[in-house]
C-alpha cells in the first residue's frame, strides 16, 4: 500500500453549516483532517494515510508562518522517508492557487504534491469534498503525477499549479487554467494527464523560508487610480510591489509619473493584468521605470514569485529570467 503524508490546512472541505441544505453561510475550518479521512473510507483501498494538521482557518486567514511550516515539513517529509508517495494537502479554495504556486516554486522532488478543496461545506447534501479528496489521493500515489510538480486536484480535473485559478464565487467547478486548460483528469479508469509538461526547474529549492517575509503590496489598476496608493507603498519602503495594470498591464500615466518621480531606489516591480487571462509582455518604458511584466501570472502569484526573489535576495535581472514571458 502507498505512504501518503496529509497535511490538514482547514477551508470549506472541512467547513460546517448549521444544517444540510445550507452552502453559504458556514464556518470554514472545523472539521479535523483524521475527520475528513474517516468520511472516505474508500480512502483505505488506495493509501496508507498519516495525517497532520497544519492549521485549521478559512484560507484567507493563512500566515506566512502557515507557508513555513508546510515548505519545512514537506521537505522534511521527502528528505527522510523514501516510503512516502505523496503528499495531499486540504485547503481553502479562496488562496488555494498561492500555496500551490509557492510550492511549485519551493519543493523540489518529484513526489506528488496534490492540493485539494471543497466549494460546499462537509456538512452539505451532495458535499463535493469527500470526492475530491478521493480523486487527490488517487492522483498523488499515481505513478503518471511523478514529476509533474504541484497539482491541484478539484471536480475530477488535475491543474498545475502555475495556471490554475478559482474563476467563480460557487459551484464546484470553480477552477480553471485560463489560456492553457487543465493538464488532465481522474476517472475510474485512473489518471490521465495528456497535457503534462517535462522536468521542472525549481528556482527556490535551496531557500530557507525566514520568519519575518518582505512587505509586497498588490496595486489595483482603474479609472482615476488614487496616486496616494502608489505614493504611500513607495514611501512606506516597501521591498516589492505588484501592479494589476488594466488590460495588458498598463498603467496610468499619473501612476507612470509617480514612479519616474520616485529619486529613492525602486522595489522590485512586477506589471501583472486584471483581465484573468493572457501574458503581459516586456515594453519600452519597463526599465526606465523600474517595472518588469508577470507574463502570465497572475497578480497574486506575481506576489508570491516576486516575494521569494526578493527573499532570495535577487536583482531585477536574476528576476527577469524567473518570469514566464514570451520576448517580442
Ligand atoms: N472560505 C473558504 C476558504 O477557506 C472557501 C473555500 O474553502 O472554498 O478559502
Amino acid at each position: 500500500m502507498p505512504r501518503l503524508l496529509l497535511l490538514a490546512t482547514g477551508g470549506t472541505i472541512a467547513g460546517c453549516a448549521a444544517d444540510s441544505a445550507t452552502l453559504n453561510d458556514y464556518t470554514a475550518g472545523v472539521f479535523g483532517g483524521d475527520a475528513l479521512v474517516a468520511a472516505v473510507p474508500q480512502l483505505q483501498g488506495l493509501a496508507a494515510i498519516t495525517v497532520e494538521q497544519v492549521a485549521n482557518v478559512d484560507s484567507a486567514d493563512l500566515l506566512f508562518a502557515h507557508w513555513r511550516a508546510l515548505v519545512r515539513r514537506i521537505r522534511a517529509a521527502f528528505a527522510t522517508n523514501p516510503e512516502l508517495a505523496g503528499v495531499v494537502i486540504t485547503h481553502g479554495t479562496n488562496t488555494l492557487e498561492e500555496t500551490a504556486w509557492l510550492l511549485q516554486l519551493l519543493i523540489d522532488d518529484r513526489r506528488p504534491v496534490v492540493l485539494v478543496g471543497a466549494m460546499r461545506p462537509a456538512t452539505a447534501l451532495s458535499a463535493d469534498g469527500p470526492l475530491n479528496l478521493f480523486q487527490a489521493v488517487h492522483v498523488a500515489v499515481s505513478p503518471e503525477a511523478r514529476g509533474q510538480g504541484v497539482l491541484v486536484v478539484m471536480d475530477g480535473q488535475i491543474h498545475g499549479a502555475r495556471d490554475v485559478t478559482k474563476v467563480a464565487t460557487q459551484g464546484v467547478g470553480a477552477f480553471a487554467s485560463p489560456g492553457r486548460g487543465p493538464l488532465g483528469w481522474v476517472d475510474d479508469v485512473g489518471v490521465h494527464l495528456p497535457m503534462a509538461s517535462g522536468p521542472r526547474h525549481v528556482p527556490f529549492a535551496g531557500l530557507d523560508l525566514p520568519e519575518q517575509w518582505p512587505q509586497v503590496p498588490i496595486v489595483y489598476g482603474c479609472v482615476e487610480p488614487e496616486p496616494i496608493v502608489l505614493s504611500a507603498c513607495l514611501n512606506a519602503g516597501v521591498a516589492g510591489l505588484v501592479f494589476t495594470g488594466t488590460g495588458a498591464g498598463q498603467l496610468s500615466a499619473g501612476e507612470c509619473r509617480v514612479l519616474e518621480a520616485w529619486a529613492s531606489p525602486r522595489p522590485l516591480m512586477l506589471r501583472a493584468n486584471r483581465c484573468g487571462s493572457g501574458p503581459v509582455h516586456l515594453a519600452e518604458h519597463d526599465a526606465q521605470l523600474g517595472l518588469l511584466p508577470a507574463g502570465v501570472l497572475n497578480p497574486q502569484k506575481a506576489r508570491v514569485l516576486l516575494s521569494l526573489a526578493v527573499m532570495a535576495g535577487m536583482d531585477r535581472e536574476q528576476l527577469l529570467e524567473l518570469l514566464p514571458i514570451t520576448r517580442l
